[in-house]
């Protein structure tokens, strides 16, 4: 028995290199290792999209081809829709139970976020979301994973996920599966404006499904080092984001940054060449995103059997879930 990984995307918009680099690339690697579940995550993404679920629900099968198109294999995988998996909802009802506002209210992911959705929650976060890392406890626990790829920035999020599985399994005895966390590399990128993140709603990204031209014109606007100004200025690659995209896309090019600090390498010439290897690198993950779309259909067949499949596990747990808690009645 291969052990079971669960890992996924938020459908709020396409997948850029920054999801590349940062987790689909090891979720490739993954795949023939683990049994392997891959949850889109619509509920979670409707707890700061509410007000926009046709945009979730556009952007669903637009997650998925990014996986596609990044190399993952369809027979190798499940997909799950969260949405269609009621009994996530359920399992995070009983979970509710075991976790105090105040503990939700420390975790430093969820104080982060809820920080940067100012704009959205001002003063009054709402339930959901202050919740979501409980219903994330649950995606987790209903499919029995044994194991989560997890960055930096998410070990407290599985942190708590592992608290809540003890606590159940204390109170109502040994029922549900405590998982591990995955430790890869898991680099936050830099947006093309410098900002500590990529991410569609800051504009800054570049996406799996973007032409070369595109690309052209994003690269052509990314921050470099404002004080080097003309070709034989001496540069700071460290602070100059063209830098941190050439080392993910070309790693191992020293000479580049010697060159910039001795000022014989101009700005330009350093996009036009960063502009190309992106274009060759993402070309085939086009090409492959753009033959599966071509087969949406076939698409949407996979995820749908991979629900129903992901449907009958959860299905299980929450009858064993029950049993536990003493409250299956016929
Ligand atoms: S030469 Fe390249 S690395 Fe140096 S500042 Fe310009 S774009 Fe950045």
């Amino acid at each position: 028995m291969r052990k079971r990984i669960l890992t996924g995307d938020r459908p709020t918009g396409q997948l850029h290199i920054g999801h590349y680099f940062g987790s689909l690339q090891e979720r490739v690697k993954l795949q023939d290792e683990f049994d392997t579940f891959i949850l889109i995550a619509d509920v979670q993404a409707l707890t700061d999209h509410f007000h926009e679920p046709e945009l979730v629900r556009r952007h669903v099968f637009e997650v998925v081809l990014d996986n596609l198109a990044a190399g993952i294999e369809p027979e190798k995988v499940t997909f799950v829709i969260q949405s269609m998996i009621p009994e996530i909802a359920e399992l995070t009802v009983f979970f509710s139970n075991l976790v105090s506002l105040s503990r939700l209210r420390q975790n430093p992911t969820v104080k982060t976020e809820i920080a940067l959705k100012k704009e959205l929650f001002g003063n009054s976060v709402s339930y959901g979301f202050l919740g979501y890392p409980i219903s994330q406890a649950a995606d987790i626990t209903v499919f029995n994973a044994d194991l989560v790829p997890v960055g930096e920035d998410q070990m407290p999020q599985l942190e708590q996920t592992r608290e809540l599985v003890r606590k159940f399994n204390r109170i109502y005895g040994e029922t549900l599966t405590l998982p591990e966390g995955k430790y890869g590399i898991f680099p936050r990128v830099k947006g093309l404006d410098g900002k500590a993140k990529m991410s569609k709603s800051l504009n800054n990204a570049i996406f799996l499904a973007d032409s070369p031209t595109q690309i052209e014109a994003k690269v052509q606007g990314a921050l470099t080092d404002p004080q080097k100004l003309r070709v034989n200025d001496a540069g700071h690659p460290e602070i100059c984001t063209v830098f941190t995209y050439h080392q993910m896309f070309s790693p191992g090019i020293e000479e580049l940054a010697g060159e910039c600090r001795a000022g014989s390498r101009g700005c330009r010439f350093c996009k036009a060449q960063l502009t190309a290897k992106i274009i060759e690198t993402l070309a085939p993950i086009r090409e492959r995103r753009e033959a599966f779309a071509q087969n949406l259909s076939e698409v949407k067949d996979l995820v749908s059997e991979g629900t129903a499949r992901a449907k009958r596990v959860a299905s299980e747990t929450l009858n064993r879930v029950k049993d536990a808690m003493t409250i299956q009645y016929f």
